[in-house]
């Protein structure tokens, strides 16, 4: 990449630019920030240029997930909708592909055309998907621009009051983005701000909210994913709005019942039923989105009809512990996940685990006596209590059976791996005099039975006096006893 217009310097400029482009490699990190920002200060450098395939600066520093090199040159008017590329990629799709969440949000915040497809018709959102980097897809499924909120805080046609106060803008816009769409996340938004905790403040966000998914819904490029978001974010700040009424602006026993836990299993019925009917409530049930919502509600329904367990199974089944795959009392909190991933893009619940409480991805505090649930922090933990406390000792024993259960396997599995080495040994001990050749193109072809084997050799040699010495296998067998 060259920022040069002149020839003569074209080769101290290309050794920069080179080195630029290695920004997060070791020491020279800030050394190299620090020369693009003398050399952009130049004015024979411009910041727009292309190579020979089109690409700009900006470009190449997203691809290579340069941070604050993609800071600096949106800084210096880099254009983030540059599309001269020789395949028509954009800025936001090298960014895509870099897989760097924050490069995305910045391309986003510059304001990075997200409609913009490559030659063969994909956007940076598919693009993104088609590699399998899915937080960028979320990011770019959750972004909202902050002045599209801002236009109704002014006072628009007749009107000489703006439906949204400036002061809530701010607020509401951070909730709005968000991609935690778990109620009680976002009830701890709402709580975490004091302007919005009252009443009358959340009712004119829910209409402002309900104008958007409209506007979503009835502009040219629809959006039925933003307007199912929208909508149901307005879902939850009515609700609010009418537990401060009657509660004495209180939302914590809204959370409450949103985590109460049924008898029995502890599902949390009245979360479930809420998300149901936020999702039955949006007002245009003829987009396909809705349709294939409430076609993935109703398998759900039945899968956990047939595990007995409160979720569509995606953390179910990927959890760590196969035990809780079919276990009854399973209380992962992924009732909500059906509709986030429709509106997130989120497919791979695949090793994440989230907070049973509030939803948060990367959650990593065990409940110490059970060690099936999880939480974020002390805080969901205390919050989830009074529920969880009903079923705690009892997936504690179920836990402890299945591990019992587990380990008596594993033995069994050992047993027998031990018995076939032996039958093997003593078929390789006739055939030595054939030569060793044999022996290890059985090792090379399959490397999952090699393992097996030289766990059982350790096994075996700890055990069994040294009739095996001559056994080629022989040299690996402490790493394999390490395992
Ligand atoms: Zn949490
Ligand atoms: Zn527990």
């Amino acid at each position: 990449m060259f920022f040069i217009t002149d020839f003569k310097k074209k080769s101290c400029l290309e050794t920069i630019s080179k080195q630029v482009g290695q920004l997060q490699l070791e020491p020279p990190v800030v050394r190299n920030v620090q020369e693009a920002v003398t050399l952009l200060g130049r004015k024979d450098v411009r910041v727009n240029c292309l190579d020979e395939h089109g690409m700009t600066p900006l470009m190449h520093a997203a691809y290579k997930g340069k941070v604050e090199m993609c800071k600096l040159l949106l800084q210096h008017g880099a254009d983030v909708n540059c599309n001269q590329h020789e395949h028509g990629y954009t800025a936001l799709m090298f960014a895509c592909l870099s897989g760097k969440k924050e490069i995305v949000w910045m391309m986003l915040e510059a304001g990075a055309d997200t409609d913009v497809v490559n030659s063969v018709g994909r956007t940076a959102a598919q693009m993104a998907a088609f590699v399998g980097q899915h937080d960028c897809v979320t990011v770019i499924n959750n972004f909202f621009p902050r002045e599209k909120l801002d236009y109704y805080t002014k006072p628009q046609g007749l009107n000489t009051e703006p439906k949204l106060p400036v002061k809530l803008s701010g607020p509401l816009h951070k909730i709005i983005t968000t991609t935690n769409l778990h109620p009680v996340q976002i009830i701890f938004l709402i709580k975490e701000n004091p302007l919005l905790l009252d009443a009358e403040a959340l009712k004119r966000c829910s209409a402002v909210l309900d104008l958007i998914c409209e506007k979503c819904m009835k502009q040219r490029d629809m959006n039925e994913v933003l307007a199912m978001k929208m909508h149901y974010i307005s879902c939850i700040f009515q609700k609010c709005s009418a537990h401060l009424q009657e509660q004495e602006n209180q939302l914590d026993p809204l959370i409450k019942s949103l985590l109460k836990g049924r008898e029995g299993d502890c599902f949390p019925v009245f979360q479930e039923k809420f998300i149901r009917e936020s999702i039955r409530k949006f007002p245009y049930c003829e987009t396909t989105l809705l349709q294939q919502l409430v076609r993935s509600i109703a398998p759900v329904e039945i899968v956990r009809v047939l595990l007995g367990v409160g979720n569509i199974g995606h953390i179910a089944l990927n959890s760590s512990l196969a035990a809780a795959e079919s276990d009854p009392m399973d209380l992962t909190p992924q009732r909500f996940s059906v509709l986030t991933q429709a509106i997130t893009g989120q497919v791979g619940f695949v090793d994440a685990e989230f907070c049973t409480t509030c939803g948060e991805k990367g959650a990593d505090k065990r409940c110490s006596v059970c060690k099936l649930v999880i939480y974020c922090g002390q805080k969901c933990q205390k919050l989830h209590w009074f529920a969880h406390k009903k079923v705690c000792n009892i997936l504690k024993e179920k836990r402890e059976k299945q591990e019992l259960e587990a380990s008596k396997e594993k033995k069994r599995q050992e047993r027998l791996a031990e018995r076939e080495l032996k039958s093997a040994e003593s078929t390789a001990s006739q055939e030595e005099d054939n030569g060793e050749s044999e022996a290890s193109t059985v090792r090379e072809s399959d490397s999952t039975v090699e393992e097996t084997v030289t766990s059982a050799a350790a096994a075996a040699a700890d055990d069994d006096d040294d009739e095996t010495s001559a056994d080629p296998i022989q040299p690996d067998a402490p790493e394999g006893a390490g395992q």
